[in-house]
């Protein structure tokens, strides 16, 4: 027996977890490739923030890197699981343990602290001294896939997942408030990685919007290193001064080309129209 589990039951926690996180990698990085990269690469490249398309040993690097990551996800979860087990954790199961009001407060929690977590972590991690041991693993990819979401060497993985144990630690949380964050944190990393920028014109601008990160603000990362250090909000990058000073105009630049490229259309639309 090891933490009160037998090694048999223990192994099956182990790859039913990584089973579930590789899914849910597959399910949000995967639709999202095969309509960016693959189905629609031509009709969709005006979105594309950087005018070109990685070669394929890279995307193999990222799922591989990614693989690997989760494994290490895998471990901890199953690490959190035993601690729960033996009741060391915050975490409770009866739903009616706490309001529904604590429930959403815990998520909100969850995600700004993460967000938190994630920019000074990021930061210190682009340290000198150690970025090339810890961080340059995932900044291989200059120009990233929605695949890049987890390629992170086994060090930084540990650093990525910390979030985790801190967290049941912290505050008492449910397992379907985890989820919620587990959800939104998948869909923020595949969209930071998409490649491709999707909010309207005038998002980065906007007096509340701009408060919340786009795909162009993580690809400038990729490509320019030393900005742009945030995950979900903009908030650290703007009081500190770390956004990229030109996140803003690049951000317009896809939007102006997908405006540009709209109009032959509109006018032949037009043209029609006014013909019958
Ligand atoms: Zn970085
Ligand atoms: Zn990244």
């Amino acid at each position: 027996m090891i933490f009160g589990l037998s090694l048999h039951d223990l192994v099956v926690k182990y790859g039913h977890t990584y089973g579930m996180i590789s899914l849910r990698y597959i399910l949000f990085a995967g639709p999202l490739f095969l309509v960016f990269y693959v189905w629609k690469k031509k009709d969709l490249f005006k979105f594309k923030i950087q005018q070109k398309f990685p070669e394929n040993k890279h995307i193999i690097r990222e799922i591989g890197y990614s693989l690997l990551s989760l494994s290490i996800f895998s471990l901890v979860a199953t690490l959190v699981f035993i601690a729960r087990k033996h009741g060391y954790t915050k975490m409770y199961i009866n739903f009616g343990d706490h309001s529904i009001g604590y429930f959403f407060f815990s998520v909100i929690a969850f995600i700004l602290i993460h967000d938190t977590y994630f920019y000074w972590t990021h930061r210190a991690m682009h340290w000198k001294r150690i970025y090339r041991y810890v961080h340059k693993v995932h900044h291989m990819s200059t120009d990233p896939t929605p695949w890049a979401a987890f390629a992170f060497h086994p060090l930084e993985a540990i650093v990525e997942v910390g979030i985790l144990p801190l967290m049941v630690f912290l505050i008492p949380i449910h397992p379907l408030a985890i989820l919620c964050w587990v959800l939104y944190q998948s869909g923020m990393n595949v969209l930071g990685h998409l490649g491709f920028e999707l909010f309207p014109s005038g998002f980065v601008g906007g007096t509340i919007t701009k408060w919340h990160n786009t795909s162009t603000h993580h690809n400038m990362h990729h490509k320019n290193v030393n900005c742009n250090y945030g995950l979900y909000y903009n908030f650290w990058d703007r009081i500190l001064g770390t956004n990229h000073a030109h996140y803003e105009d690049e951000f317009e630049k896809v939007k102006t080309r997908v405006k540009q490229a709209n109009e032959p259309e509109m006018e032949q639309e037009l043209t029609e129209s006014l013909a019958n």
